[in-house]
């Protein structure tokens, strides 16, 4: 591959010079530049100061016909420099070569308004291109193929008249200038220092612009005939030496933000312009005209691929590859990425509608389940009431079949013990005892069987009204205490004294229920036992009764049934006892609203606490 060299560092000097000057002229610029003035970009290829004068008039003539803005020019050397000028909104318009304006139309939405019409030898052309050449006496040179392995000089490698159009016309003749001349070098300067390095014989062949060489000749500063024109090309009506096809000549460019008011006037200005207006003849051109056909200039910049073409590729596929590879690999990714999604909704979606099919069988199966069961509970139900209704007419007519001749029972057995007391009998009075003790301890089991059977039926009327709940204990206390005092049970009772309170509740079954519970500490202790008795009011809205007794205690596993009737969870035979007293108790407690529990520990002792509702 040759090696492509920039002379810049041989003219080092001057081209800081230079560009510190246009820095600076920016920088004026932009200073004196008020909110009406337009700045026109341009590509000084000619150098700042030849630049200047070419183009000043141009824009003084503007400002003559748009007097409400003040037109200047801002003359860059380097492409690079405009470009990036431009890409930092410097400019209103830009007059600049047609492949660099292909680059702003991509980069920066601008647009041609119009094109230039160069004069040459007093007549207008709109098109130009490259001449390849070198010195008349270098016989090696004669056709493009021959440039292998010769050191070619230019202007700059982004350079359009310049290089570009000379490189692709060098390609489509089969020679690829970067890999087989021998060296490609840029002057980075002006493009008759390129004619001046090939006449000096620093460089072999050199390309500039078309009419550069005439320019010169005309100015004096070369003699045409010293230098032999490389693939020399005939194209009718343009006089001037090219060694490539031609290409429309340099645009009017308006950037994207100028206005289309603005653009306007400017194109119609420069259009109207007369042929010989000073700022035409400075500019060497004749005028302007409506923009030519640009489509030639993208064609090169994508066969060399320069520019917004990059990255093209004649083949679309191979195209699209190079320059989206990396959105093609995300879009795929996301493709990717969406179809497993989908495939995943899909799936999760058929696995809920089968989960739901199968909930919606088993919620029918279901309801047809709750709907038998509920069918179901209410015969039995219905059954239940029955048999509610039969028990409890059947104890209660039991119970009078049962009390009637028990009572005749006991009558008699007073009689006997009576005779047995007169004739001093001992056995017979012995008998008549034991026939008394079982027939009371029957009487009273027929009572409260009675009492629970209503109860549960609802048949047991309650007179709910405030209690005064201490008093009542007291009096219990007071009835019991005879028992206790045989036993040589201890009762003591405790409780706020000033604190006055009382109990929504209906005595009767208050009273039931204390006698019961302290009975039951009476009856389940033994000889020197100690039963603490509590009242406290609660903040809750409640009453706790507490009966602590240091007697046999139950065991726990039997805590749970002691409630239950007829549950007699003692192992003692001297304790009579039916096992119904706390079963009317429990039930009594909870017409009450009330709440009953148990703590006990086996052979230690128990605690029953029940809640009483407070009256407000
Ligand atoms: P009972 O007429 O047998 O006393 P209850 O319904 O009053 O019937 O009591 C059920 C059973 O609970 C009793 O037989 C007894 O085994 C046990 N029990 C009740 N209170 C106590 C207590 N304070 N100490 C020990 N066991 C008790």
């Amino acid at each position: 591959m040759s090696r492509i060299l920039s002379l810049t560092g041989l003219r080092k000097l001057p081209v800081l010079g230079l560009s510190l000057m246009m820095i600076l002229l920016l920088f004026v610029f932009s200073t004196i530049a008020g909110a009406d003035t337009i700045k026109i970009g341009l590509r000084a290829h000619h150098g700042i100061e030849q630049s200047m004068l070419q183009w000043e008039k141009t824009a003084d003539y503007l400002s003559e016909q748009i007097p409400e803005h003040k037109f200047i020019m801002i003359p860059l050397v380097g492409l690079t420099e405009l470009m990036e000028e431009a890409g930092q909104n410097q400019f209103d318009f830009i007059l600049t070569n047609p492949s660099s304006y292909i680059e702003m139309e991509f980069r920066f939405g601008a647009s041609a308004i119009l094109t230039l019409r160069n004069k040459r030898l007093g007549k207008p052309y709109s098109q130009f291109g490259a001449v390849i050449f070198t010195r008349k006496d270098n016989n090696e040179i004669n056709n493009i193929h021959d440039l292998q392995g010769k050191k070619i000089v230019a202007v700059s490698k982004p350079a359009f008249g310049g290089w570009r159009v000379a490189v692709r016309e060098m390609l489509s003749e089969g020679f690829d200038i970067y890999e087989e001349a021998g060296q490609v070098s840029f002057s980075g300067g002006i493009q008759q220092d390129v004619v001046s390095i090939v006449r000096l014989g620093i460089a072999d062949a050199g390309v500039v612009r078309t009419d550069m060489l005439e320019r010169m000749a005309a100015a004096g500063t070369i003699k045409l005939s010293d230098f032999k024109i490389i693939n020399q090309k005939k194209t009718k009506g343009f006089p001037f030496y090219h060694s490539t096809q031609l290409y429309p000549e340099w645009p009017f460019v308006k950037m994207r933000d100028t206005s289309s008011v603005l653009s306007k006037k400017v194109a119609l200005a420069l259009l109207t312009m007369p042929m010989d207006h000073p700022a035409a003849i400075a500019g060497k051109y004749v005028g302007w005209t409506v923009p030519e056909d640009y489509r030639s200039v993208h064609k090169l910049m994508q066969d060399l691929k320069v520019g917004p073409y990059q990255h093209y590729s004649e083949d679309p596929v191979e195209h699209f590859f190079e320059q989206y590879l990396i959105h093609f690999i995300v879009a795929v990714c996301i493709l990717i990425s969406l179809v497993y999604l989908t495939l995943y909704i899909f799936a999760i979606n058929r696995r809920l509608v089968t989960a739901k099919n199968k909930q919606d069988k088993l919620m029918v199966s279901l309801e047809k389940r709750v709907t038998e069961r509920t069918q179901d509970l209410l015969v039995a139900k219905e059954h239940a009431e029955e048999a509610n209704r039969a028990k409890t007419d059947f104890l209660s007519t039991m119970s009078h079949e049962l009390r009637t001749p028990l009572n005749a029972v006991l009558g008699f057995a007073q009689l006997l013990e009576h005779e047995a007391e007169e004739r001093q009998l001992p056995q017979m009075q012995e008998n008549t005892n034991e026939i008394l003790y079982a027939g009371r301890h029957l009487l009273e089991l027929i009572n409260d069987i009675l009492d629970l059977a209503k109860i549960e039926a609802g048949q047991y009327s309650f007179d709910f009204k405030p209690v005064p709940i201490k008093e009542v204990v007291s009096e219990v206390i007071r009835l019991l205490e005879i028992f206790a005092n045989e036993s040589k049970i201890t009762i003591s009772c405790e409780y706020e004294e000033d604190e006055q309170f009382e109990i929504y509740a209906d005595l009767r079954s208050v009273k039931q229920i204390l006698i019961n519970i302290i009975s039951n500490a009476i009856k389940y202790n033994h000889p020197g036992g100690v039963i603490d008795i509590r009242i406290k009011k609660q903040k809750n809205g409640y009453c706790k009764f507490t009966v602590t007794d240091n007697g046999d205690g139950i065991e726990k596993k039997l805590l749970d049934s002691i409630f239950d009737p007829f549950q007699r969870v003692t192992s003692r035979r001297d304790v009579s006892g039916s096992g119904v007293g706390l079963a009317i108790t429990k039930n009594l407690v909870e017409v009450m609203d009330g709440e009953i529990q148990v703590k006990s520990t086996f052979g230690k002792g128990s605690t029953f606490t029940v809640l009483f509702k407070l009256a407000d």
